[in-house]
């Protein structure tokens, strides 16, 4: 039993990996308005709108749509550009990449690498190591504070 299970949301869990596809309309079901409209919409928060944007405290950012971790607090940085911002995702895996042509604009989109949830873009002027920003969207994030994640992190590895 997931302890993170949210609502009637099949999909969602911190432990499980396993891609979700799941139809339109059964994400309209479970997520929320917010939710929806920037994970499965591809909407965009107004900026400085995120409780995570001047957030500090340390711990793991979760998909809000799927529970996949994302990004870890070490790598948030004052980007000032009014979005929650990163410089490296969690693994590989954490999310995906797409090419973005919107609004007249080239950028590359940053999709959750499990459920495809719509998270925000990635540009390339963001601070060392990486040189790397990625601007992500607070409403599709999920914070649980570090001392919980290890907890959670371990019992993981014990189950595997
Ligand atoms: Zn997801």
């Amino acid at each position: 039993m997931d302890q993170h299970k949210k609502n009637d949301n099949p999909s969602y869990s911190r432990t499980d990996t396993d891609k979700v596809v799941m139809k339109d309309e059964d994400w309209k079901r479970v997520l929320s308005p917010e939710v929806y409209y920037i994970a499965r919409q591809k909407g965009t928060e107004r900026p400085w709108s995120s409780k995570f944007e001047n957030f500090k405290d340390a711990g793991t950012y979760y998909c809000a749509a799927c529970g996949n971790a994302l990004f870890k607090s070490d790598t948030k940085f004052d980007s000032g550009c009014g979005w929650p911002s990163f410089y490296e995702p969690i693994s590989k895996n954490s999310v995906i990449y797409l090419p973005d042509h919107s609004l007249g604009m080239s950028r590359t989109e940053v999709e959750c690498g499990r459920c495809k949830a719509h998270l925000g873009h990635v540009f390339e002027d963001g601070p060392p190591p990486t040189g790397l920003r990625y601007c992500i969207n607070g409403v599709v994030l999920d914070f649980e504070k570090a001392k919980e994640a290890e907890k959670n992190y371990n019992e993981k590895k014990k189950s595997l």
